[in-house]
């Protein structure tokens, strides 16, 4: 058999069992066992492929048709300008979540060695973005999960940030270290009887510790942000990931704990998403 045609069977499989993207998913998996990337698997698709990596390509489809999600297959996703290690145990980075990212940068153009907060940090994807764009910045990742951190360690080696950052493993409400020039934070927002409405990939392969905001969705935010205020340095900046349905609420919570909001961002879906604040 050759490349083309197992892929072609792949994604005839995944078709049947009503896979989005059945032929970029098959060639995704495809590259992954043969550990090269896509460009070569479309230049070189009449390539002999042998039985025992053709075994490990059809195991992944039967994984992929089943719902789960390509990054956890392949164990990796692209966010901002990086590519980053994840795993079962992280959420899988958001393009949505690079709103974090970019208004971070933007506000930051002309600041030098500001020291950051991340948290709930997961995968690392929204400080080391920034750490590595930054190159004179500092940072701080706080997460409940030590798998998690041990991944945001690996993906900090990788991005060459790993001088400039330290980890913790600790609740949001017990974390009292130090004072920061800015604070960022993708916490889990979705409400706990809602979960199970999310798209299958999310609602069954995603880790609920990233997702499960509380029954009103809102517990982990307000942990959150009254910790933000305690640990942000006066005329600071805090931008927050929130759920399409938390603006007005989120707009109080951070009113409430001493912040001026400046800007909320829409996603790609034209939901609000991201909201910068200034604590006064
Ligand atoms: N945006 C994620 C989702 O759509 C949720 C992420 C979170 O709870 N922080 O499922």
């Amino acid at each position: 058999m050759n490349i083309n045609l197992a892929i072609n069977e792949g994604s005839k499989i995944l078709n049947s069992k009503f896979i989005p993207n059945p032929l970029l998913d098959a060639e995704i998996l495809m590259a992954k066992i043969i550990n090269k990337d896509r460009n070569y698997i479309l230049l070189n698709y009449s390539n002999p492929i042998n039985k025992n990596d053709l075994n490990k390509f059809f195991k992944l489809i039967e994984k992929r048709s089943l719902g789960k999600p390509v990054a956890y297959l392949i164990k990796k996703k692209s966010f901002w300008n990086s590519e980053f290690i994840i795993s079962n145990d992280t959420l899988i980075p958001r393009p949505d979540t690079e709103l974090v990212v970019e208004n971070t940068l933007k506000l930051t153009k002309q600041r030098n060695k500001l020291n950051i907060l991340d948290i709930g940090v997961g995968s690392g994807c929204i400080l080391l973005s920034i750490l590595k764009e930054r190159k004179d910045f500092i940072g701080t990742g706080i997460d409940i999960s030590e798998k998690c951190l041990n991944i945001s360690k690996k993906n900090a080696i990788n991005l060459k940030v790993s001088s400039r950052v330290k980890f913790y493993k600790s609740d949001v409400d017990k974390f009292n270290l130090g004072k920061y020039d800015l604070i960022v934070s993708n916490p889990p927002y979705i409400n706990t009887c809602k979960i199970k409405y999310l798209e299958r990939d999310v609602a069954e392969f995603e880790p609920k510790l990233a997702l499960d905001g509380g029954l009103d969705g809102l517990s982990e935010i307000r942990k959150v942000i009254k910790k933000s205020s305690e640990l942000i340095k006066k005329n600071s900046k805090f931008i927050l990931e929130i759920g399409f349905d938390q603006k007005n609420k989120v707009i109080n919570l951070l009113k409430k704990e001493g912040f001026y909001i400046n800007s909320i961002q829409k996603d790609y879906a034209n939901n609000d998403r991201c909201i910068v604040s200034t604590k006064i």
